[in-house]
């Protein structure tokens, strides 16, 4: 059985006084109850992923980065290696989301490039997929991202999670039908199975677009749903804390 996973994805938001704060109320409200039944990770800007392991030592909050480059250490100005993230005491790293493929052109071969990265450096990569508005209206979102998923996706041991991201339903309040997000979980499970056997049963697969405390009991508890990766409501304790309770 696979213990659910709550993820927050802060993106750039964070300055280090109000950001401890928070990291700090997280802390506090993760109780034994809920540390019992969930896992908790908070993904914060790369400055404070020192400052956050150090905080979060003992906790069981664990802490990942957002992005990590391929390589483990060379000429690239403004990049930061998986290992560099591992060494500031961070466990996880989320690899291909939607806007670094967007604003930044990451194809599938990068990202799993980026896994690959998190690998080597014994962080575990969350590894994201997700369709466009344009190709769900289409009826492709389950080609599109099965082919993300086979690509983004690296060969070896099941040691990664995925992160099921519809980009239409990310920071608009939407969200796909529980039929829907069911279809393409089962899909994706269904993939990951062909591919690489019974070893994948034990693969998260999360979901993540305007997950609230109001609709989160209702999307984690789809079939193969085994977490969320939390956008805008990671950044309050509270509701970060009530999603992770409705898991
Ligand atoms: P929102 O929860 O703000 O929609 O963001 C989702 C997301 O992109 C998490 O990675």
């Amino acid at each position: 059985t696979r213990r659910p996973l709550i993820a927050g994805n802060w993106k750039m938001h964070g300055l280090k006084v109000p950001a401890a704060r928070t990291l700090g109320e997280i802390i506090e409200g993760y109780d034994p109850a809920l540390r019992a039944g969930v896992d908790l990770l908070v993904c914060p800007p790369a400055p404070l992923l020192h400052m956050f392991s150090v905080v979060a030592v003992g906790s069981r909050v664990a802490i990942g980065a957002q992005d990590c480059h391929a390589e483990p250490l060379g000429a690239f100005t403004g990049e930061v290696s998986a290992e560099m993230i591992a060494d500031a005491g961070a466990t996880m790293v989320i690899v291909g989301h939607s806007e670094r493929r967007a604003y930044c052109g990451e194809s599938d071969g990068v990202v799993r490039g980026k896994a690959l990265a998190a690998r080597r450096a014994r962080l575990t990569p969350i590894i994201c997929v997700g369709e466009t508005r344009q190709e769900r209206d289409a009826g492709q979102a389950l080609e599109v991202v099965g082919t993300q998923l086979f690509a983004s996706v690296p060969d070896g041991p099941c040691d990664f999670v995925v992160a099921y991201e519809p980009v239409w339903a990310i920071g608009t309040g939407l969200t796909p039908t529980a039929q829907d997000v069911a279809d393409m979980h089962a899909f994706m499970r269904d993939g990951l199975c062909k591919r690489f056997g019974a070893a994948a049963d034990g693969v998260r697969l999360l979901y993540g677009g305007s997950v609230k405390p109001a609709n989160a009991g209702e999307l984690l508890a789809i079939a193969d749903v085994d977490g969320a990766l939390v956008g805008g409501a990671s950044l309050v304790a509270a509701d970060f804390l009530a999603i992770a309770g409705a898991a």
